[in-house]
């Protein structure tokens, strides 16, 4: 073949492979190939492994065919694959008898095979032409062949190269991928790294500022202290006036001072995660009345009216931490009272309702009329120490009061909010969910109008280590008609129990010489004893000490400080017990039955002076004795009394102090 006519045919090639790949390319190069050499047919085939073949394009009597795949061994195509080019002038079915019945199909005499090669010299795969008649190829034909043998290679190349460059690229993709992952994880991380270090410094300046406030918080009050006390030391031929005033002022600074660390151990007790929750059941209808009527006092000594509106026809009993539920409304109220004008009005509000998980959805909201709070510091009340100045009064307090009570609705999961408009008043929401109680037998248990029990008196054993807690839990029963034996220990418990048989026992867990657990093993052991059920009290209110105290057999498990209310349950439970009420005036939501008479009295300024500074020792035994000695025929004082007895009975020492401010002391 001329040169020109090569370059002629490999045009033809090329105008008919144009645009084709893969498949179609073979297809188009069959075809073409036969057409070119005037054959009867034309295929191309790949080698594949274990010396087999499989076609690519198969071209015969003007038609594509199924493509097959088959071994080479004994096939004209065999010698191809070595490598060389194979032509059969006639009888080709003769030469390969393998193929015999193949060619005689096709009607095939003549063949003629052509290896393809890829860019190593390697053999990919062949092309072959078949004629129908006997046919001597000339070197043309073989030129012809080769060309098209070429083209076939470049294409394999191609589509190699394609490959290759779809793999490395399906690669950098990944690569990609994954470095866009690693980016974005990287990010990520560094973000929170960022974010944490931003909390962690304004933890840190927060801390360092609080510090800096509390140092001066307790130095205002200790330099007058200090400075008066030296005054009042050099002075000594002062006036009585200046004496008095001098004394005021160290009065009032001391009080300020107890306040703040009052306070101060609050917050570090709930900041220091020391704040365990101990839950028990609530009435919330006795305990809203109860913080009414203590804050009603004030109200009432300032001038403000103080009204409760229950929004839920009946409370749900809940299990609640009644102390934080108490301090944090009473706080709340406190401030609604400090920051009304005479003659404004405080309302707290309360709405419950069920949840579809079966716990109760409670609000407390505490609404005042009075001189609210400028919408640029809504948010920095929270804040320690933060109080807002205003010029035409001055207000008790220490600016830690917020601060608490969003750590105690904190503790409970809750939500506490304020809206407040500047001259019109201010609200405070308190959004909490709580368990409610288990449902308890008969009617409703009022502890505080409980005045004794019906039938013949029982005897029961204390056992505590703590002398006031003993002489507290000794003096409740006793007034209420049980004989009580005391006992400093679990020795002395077993001591009492050679000459008395208790109808109950009522325990510490943790005492020195034989602790409770000792003892309640040695009243179990005792046949006389064993059915005397055993009651134990324990300042670890934890859920272990519980379930540990109740499977070694104790009937009942009290949290200390001791609430009147459940001890007074659960001795009427175990002992089967019909509790006597006094005649307790009826009970309204909105009425000030009660709260009158506990507003109008007044303590004698000595008495109040003088339980004041019992209430500030935290004595609070002493100062109970001391009411029952000086009040208990007074009519007038009853609900002082009972009051009193109530907080004491919790230790409530600040909610002690409160009554003791507002009755005059
Ligand atoms: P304290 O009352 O001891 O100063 P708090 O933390 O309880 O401290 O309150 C911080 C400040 O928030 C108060 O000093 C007062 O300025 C403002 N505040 C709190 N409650 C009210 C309220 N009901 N009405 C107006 N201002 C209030």
């Amino acid at each position: 073949m001329s040169e020109l006519d090569g370059l002629k045919l490999l045009r033809l090639i090329e105008e008919g492979v144009a645009g084709k790949t893969g498949e179609a390319f073979f297809r188009q190069i069959v075809c073409d190939l036969s057409r070119a050499l005037h054959a009867h047919g034309a295929f191309t085939s790949r080698l594949l492994p274990n010396r087999r073949a499989r076609m690519l394009a198969f071209w015969v009597g003007g038609q594509y065919e199924t493509c097959l795949e088959y071994a080479l061994e004994g096939t004209p195509c065999e010698y191809v694959y070595r490598g060389e080019i194979t032509a059969y002038a006639r009888n080709v079915g003769e030469v390969f008898p393998v193929d015999r019945a193949w060619f005689e199909q096709l009607g095939v005499q003549s063949y003629l095979g052509i290896p393809v090669k890829d860019e190593t010299g390697a053999v990919y795969g062949h092309l072959a032409v078949m004629d129908t008649c006997e046919r001597d190829w000339a070197d043309a034909d073989i030129d012809v062949l080769r060309l098209f043998s070429l083209r076939s290679a470049a294409e394999i190349e191609r589509a190699r190269y394609q490959r290759e460059l779809e793999d490395a690229n399906a690669a950098l993709r990944q690569v990609n991928e994954r470095l866009g992952a690693e980016i974005a994880s990287r990010a990520q991380a560094e973000s929170e790294l960022a974010a944490a270090k931003a909390v962690a410094e304004s933890a840190n300046r927060a801390k360092s500022v609080f510090i800096s406030q509390m140092s001066h918080e307790l130095r205002t009050p200790l330099n007058g202290v200090l400075g008066f006390a030296q005054l009042l030391k050099r002075g000594q031929g002062d006036s009585p006036e200046r004496l008095r005033e001098g004394l005021d002022i160290i009065e009032r600074s001391g009080e300020h001072l107890l306040n703040l660390v009052n306070d101060l151990l609050d917050l570090a007790k709930i900041e220091a995660g020391k704040l365990e929750l101990s839950p028990s059941q609530v009435d919330l209808r006795e305990l809203l009345e109860h913080v009414t009527s203590l804050a009603r006092v004030r109200a009432a000594k300032v001038g403000v009216t103080l009204m409760m509106i229950l929004e839920a026809q009946d409370f749900v009993p809940v299990m609640a931490d009644e102390r934080i539920l108490r301090q944090v409304l009473l706080n709340l109220l406190g401030n609604a009272v400090k920051f009304t004008e005479a003659g404004g009005r405080v309302t707290l509000r309360a709405s419950g309702h069920s949840t579809p998980m079966g716990r109760q959805a409670v609000t407390f909201v505490v609404e005042d009329t009075g001189i609210g709070i400028d919408e640029s510091e809504l948010q920095r009340i929270f804040e320690p120490f933060h109080r807002l100045a205003s010029p035409d009064r001055v207000v008790e307090g220490t600016g830690l009061g917020l601060t608490i009570t969003q750590r105690l609705v904190d503790a409970l999961a809750g939500r506490l909010s304020v809206t407040s408009r500047k001259g019109v008043g201010s609200t405070f929401t308190v959004e909490c969910e709580l368990d409610a109680a288990p449902q308890r037998q008969g009617a409703a248990f009022a502890a505080a109008d409980i005045e004794g029990y019906e039938g013949l008196m029982r005897i029961v054993l204390v056992a505590d280590d703590d002398r006031d807690n003993r002489a507290l839990v000794t003096q409740l029963l006793q007034s209420l008609g049980f004989l009580v034996q005391a006992a400093g220990n679990g020795q002395e418990a077993l001591e009492r129990l050679n000459t008395i048989r208790p109808d109950l026992v009522l325990t510490d867990l943790v005492m020195p010489i034989l602790d409770g657990q000792q003892l309640l093993r040695s009243i179990r052991a005792d046949g006389k004893l064993a059915r005397v059920p055993v009651v134990a009290m324990s300042a670890s209110a934890s859920a272990v000490t519980r379930a540990e105290a109740l499977q070694a057999g104790c009937a009942a498990f009290l949290p200390k400080p001791l609430k009147l209310t459940d001890m007074l349950q659960i001795i009427g439970d175990q002992l089967g017990l019909k509790w006597r009420y006094r005649a307790a005036p009826a009970r309204n939501t909105h009425d000030d039955d009660a709260a009158p008479a506990l507003r109008d009295f007044r303590l004698p300024p000595d008495l109040a002076a003088e339980l004041q500074h019992l209430a500030m020792q935290g004595d609070i035994l002493a100062l109970t004795a001391r009411v029952d000695a000086a009040l208990a025929n007074d009519t007038a004082a009853r609900p002082f009394c009972r009051e009193l007895r109530a907080l004491a009975a919790r230790y409530d020492v600040r909610g002690i102090r409160q009554i003791l401010v507002a009755s005059g002391g």
